[in-house]
């Protein structure tokens, strides 16, 4: 298991992916930078269980030295004209959009998806590089004429400096492109720390950058751990932060950042809950609850994981779920699978740790993952990560299977007696990050938009997540900040406002006066 494995098996590996010495260093100065830091972390191919490199795990040196190099673009970058920046986020859509398979075989082989799944990251976070080639649009101030006798005020917004992007294992391309195409278009520069289970598609983006154009240091990357995060959230060239992973760490990540001054967003966990009720189409809702439950084997921030259904269809969309997971196949993300394997050993034996808590606790263990089942198809290495789709019923809101956020492919059926039952459980949880109601009844689906305390919704739409243009965000315990990812919120937390009020000199507005100025 702690075996390098050939370099030449990640099919798309260039140097600045590959790493010098099987270490995959640091971006800064628009090259990569191995840094002084000899501490390491391996990163495994999760389909075969091997370890396929090293990142490096920077020290506080290099941490400086990073946030340095884009400190030092940051002047040039406020001051480069909307248009050019506007052609470089272009011709970086472009390389992005040609090449994205690329990108699409490395976060299969270090984050395990399948490439079909990959990619559809690549395009979503896409959408947010092409909402941002409208910067001149999205940037533009207001003027007032004669707010007072030949006093004019306009506001403009402008970039903050050096922004830190923090990111999580479970979507290494799309979640770092919710934040950077919008901070680099408002004038920041940009230093990303991505997860360290993943960290290669971070080294690919820089150098996209680059060869879009992008001017040196105005997109760094950092990689680590807690040293690299303390590092972002304490020195005071950072001036704000993104971040998005489990909730203790963004509570920590907020409550740190924010006493250091800094501007902060930070996106937590979430325990999704998807709502039947027993008018909805149930082949719909079935389609759906797989879909959304088992897709990337669970690992999904707006995976469903808690299925609350009205106990008169239960049993018969029950079934419905368990003729399609007979269908998946599970393996190897490169042979054309439904559902690879867990992101590492570790996270797969948590996850099966669960589901014995679930068998314990009394939950009724309708298909169980950790076995190989006849009725289930597999096809990957036998030293993979894998877990197979996972299927309880009859759970109650006082197991851990349903209290914890398990981030694995574990759908649990929780019935109800009625609408009002199924909107009080979703409620009194509290995560707030996504949920869906599956109905044809269009009164309840508008009273549950109303009613539920929850920030991405769905009606019949499982896995809800906002189009580029809207804002993405939990409530609760899933975002703690008031700022959103993405859209009109995003460029708003990456700029601040300048109001200016002008007059040109006028004889008439001559003379002394030491009241407080009036708009006349
Ligand atoms: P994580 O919290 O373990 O790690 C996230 C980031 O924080 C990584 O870059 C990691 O290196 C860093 N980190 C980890 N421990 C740290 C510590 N003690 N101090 C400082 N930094 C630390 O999360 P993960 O396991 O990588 O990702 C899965 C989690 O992310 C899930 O909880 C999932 O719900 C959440 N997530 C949320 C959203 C959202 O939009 N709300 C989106 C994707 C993922």
């Amino acid at each position: 298991m702690t075996t390098i494995s050939d370099p030449e098996a990640v099919p798309a590996a260039a140097e600045q992916v590959r790493g010098t010495g099987g270490v995959l260093p640091h971006w800064k100065d628009g090259a990569p930078f191995a840094g002084t830091s000899s501490r390491t972390a391996p990163v495994y191919d999760p389909a075969t269980g091997q370890v396929t490199k090293q990142v490096a795990l920077a020290s506080e040196a290099d941490a400086d030295a990073v946030i340095a190099s884009a400190a030092a673009a940051f002047p040039g970058w406020r001051d480069t004209s909307l248009a050019r920046r506007t052609q470089i986020l272009f011709r970086f859509r472009e390389l992005l959009n040609a090449r994205k398979h690329e990108a699409a075989e490395i976060i299969t082989s270090e984050h395990g998806k399948v490439l079909s799944d990959a990619l559809g990251e690549i395009t979503r976070g896409q959408e947010i590089v092409e909402l941002a080639c409208g910067l001149a649009h999205l940037l533009k101030g207001s003027l007032t004429e004669n707010a007072s006798t030949k006093v004019d005020v306009s506001s403009i917004r402008q970039p903050l400096g050096v922004v830190g992007i923090i990111s999580p294992f479970n979507f290494p391309a799309m979640v770092p492109m919710w934040f950077f195409p919008i901070a680099i278009a408002a004038g920041n520069t940009v230093v990303l720390k991505p997860s360290e289970k993943d960290p290669s598609t971070a080294n690919w983006l820089a150098d996209l950058w680059k060869e879009a154009g992008l001017p040196d240091g105005v997109f760094t990357v950092l990689h680590g751990d807690k040293v690299a995060v303390d590092a972002l959230l304490t020195d005071s060239r950072v001036k704000a932060i993104s971040f998005v992973g489990s909730t203790p760490i963004a509570q920590y990540v907020y409550a740190t950042g924010t006493d250091n001054g800094k501007r902060v967003q930070a996106l937590g966990g979430a325990k999704n809950h998807m709502l039947v009720l027993p008018d909805a189409d149930l082949d719909l809702a079935a389609d759906a609850a797989v879909n959304a439950g088992f897709g990337s084997a669970g690992e999904r921030c707006m995976a469903i994981s808690a299925l609350v259904v009205v106990d008169a269809v239960a049993d018969e969309l029950i079934a419905k779920i368990g003729e399609r997971v007979a269908t998946l196949r599970t393996g190897d993300g490169r042979r054309g699978c439904d559902m690879g394997p867990l992101v590492t050993g570790a996270h797969r034996d948590k996850v099966a740790g669960y589901v014995q808590a679930g068998v314990d606790a009394g939950a009724e263990l309708v298909i169980d993952g950790r076995v190989s089942n006849p009725n289930q198809h597999f096809d990957g290495a036998a030293d993979g990560f894998w877990l197979g789709p996972t299927l309880f019923d009859r759970v109650t809101p006082d197991m851990s299977i349903y209290t914890d956020e398990i981030f694995g492919p574990v759908l649990s059926v929780v019935r109800v007696d009625s609408y009002d039952q199924g909107l009080d459980l979703i409620n009194s949880n509290p995560y707030g990050n996504g949920t869906a109601i599956f109905t044809n009844d269009g009164g309840a689906a508008r009273r549950f938009q109303n009613e539920v305390q929850v920030g991405m919704v769905g009606i019949n739409v499982p896995v809800p997540v906002p189009v580029g243009y809207y804002s993405f965000g939990g409530w609760k315990a899933s975002l703690f900040g008031d700022t959103h990812a993405h859209g009109t919120e995003g460029f708003h937390f990456y700029t601040r406002g300048k109001v200016i009020t002008t007059r040109w000199l006028d004889p008439s507005h001559g003379g002394l006066n030491l009241g407080f100025p009036q708009n006349i």
